[in-house]
């Protein structure tokens, strides 16, 4: 265990605060011995993966617990169908990498993705029209109040965009170990509706796709259009996509023609915030050290040595503009811790 540890290389918004305390775990074993220290008895829990989806806005208060549980293990496979288990501490991208290098299908969509398995269903990752919960069997957690282990089916998480029930009433509840997933043999169904696959496809001249072509044209895109942690730092989508019904669409539709939208059932309509905070004028905005990226309007950045409360105020004010602006509240994306 250690004390007033500095997170900076913990955390991809590149923010430097201090933890109170800080343990890592490499097995469930190791995490029932950190459970019965007096700091896991005694203080706040954090708990911590590749640290890409977190704003530290402040020194972390608590006990900090760094999960590095490793390991992947296929579980049962039939003709068409296998089920693999990941340790939460596996790195996601890699992990999407072996999927594909073994032809297990499913995953693809969510190459490139930062972070690590295990929160992963936190926010039920998701990117080019896929989301984990198509693929997410089960997962297993430890439950911090009551010591045990727990198991979670795909309905038991009441994944939503963006969202769980580790998000809500199970909110710091639960340190999720390990998740089990059942991928696709061939014949492979693509998807490659979404953004630009398709176009990226193409433009390689490639006409029969593979998991691994799908994989790749993700990889390109997302590299050419989001910011690098390891250069700039971020968290990805500061915001997410608001939902609003049709009516209220068709109305800022005949004020803003262009406006980016996307229909996602007959009376729901999910608004690219990204539109939204470009045409409010903040896109490329810098104060200092930080600010919104110039590229990508939906990415807050460090770029060195910026405050955490910073650009949490400046995400507030940002808020504020687009609620004043379009009557549309956005909401955040990012844990604030
Ligand atoms: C450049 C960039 C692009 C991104 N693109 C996408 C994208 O396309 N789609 C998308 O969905 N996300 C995206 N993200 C956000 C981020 O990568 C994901 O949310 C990722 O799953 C976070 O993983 P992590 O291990 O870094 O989580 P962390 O940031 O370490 O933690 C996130 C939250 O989960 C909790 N947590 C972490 N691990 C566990 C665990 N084992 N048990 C219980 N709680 C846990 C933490 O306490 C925290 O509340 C992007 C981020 C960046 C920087």
């Amino acid at each position: 265990m250690e004390k007033n540890k500095s997170l900076l290389k913990y955390n991809t918004f590149a923010i430097d605060v201090d933890a109170k305390y800080f343990a890592s775990f490499t097995s469930f074993n190791d995490l029932k011995e950190i459970a019965t220290t007096k700091e896991f008895i005694n203080e706040n829990l954090l708990v911590l993966g590749g640290g890409s989806n977190l704003l530290l806005t402040k020194n972390v208060d608590a006990l900090v617990l760094k999960n590095d549980i490793l390991g992947i293990q296929i579980l049962k496979e039939n003709k068409s169908t296998i089920d693999i288990s990941v340790g939460a501490g596996e790195n996601w991208h890699e992990f999407v990498m072996f999927c594909v290098k073994n032809n297990y299908g499913g995953l693809e969509n969510l190459s490139l993705i930062p972070g690590n398995v295990g929160a992963a269903p936190m926010q039920n990752i998701g990117a080019y029209g896929s989301e984990i919960k198509d693929t997410f069997l089960y997962l297993e957690a430890f439950n911090i109040e009551k010591l045990q282990l727990e198991s979670f089916t795909n309905k038991d998480c009441q994944f939503g965009y963006r969202e769980s029930i580790f998000k809500k009433e199970l909110k710091n509840k639960f340190i999720i170990l390990k998740v089990v997933f059942r991928l696709n043999k061939t014949p492979h169904q693509l998807n490659t509706n979404y953004g630009d696959i398709l176009k990226e496809i193409e433009l390689l001249n490639i006409k029969n796709p593979t998991i691994k072509d799908v994989s790749n044209a993700v990889i390109k895109i997302r590299t050419r259009k989001l910011p690098d942690p390891k250069k700039i730092g971020n968290s990805g989508s500061f915001f997410k996509n608001p939902i609003i019904s049709k009516n209220d669409f068709l109305k800022l539709e005949t004020k803003y023609p262009k406006i980016a939208h996307y229909l996602i059932s007959e009376n729901e309509v999910k608004i690219a915030a990204g539109w939204l905070i470009e045409k409010a004028g903040w896109k490329g905005k810098t104060i200092n050290n930080f600010g919104v990226h110039k590229n990508q309007a939906l990415v807050l950045v460090n770029y060195g040595g910026a405050n955490g409360s910073e650009i949490h105020e400046l995400s507030n004010e940002i808020i504020a503009d687009i609620n004043l602006k379009f009557n549309i509240k956005l909401e955040k994306e990012v844990n604030i811790i």
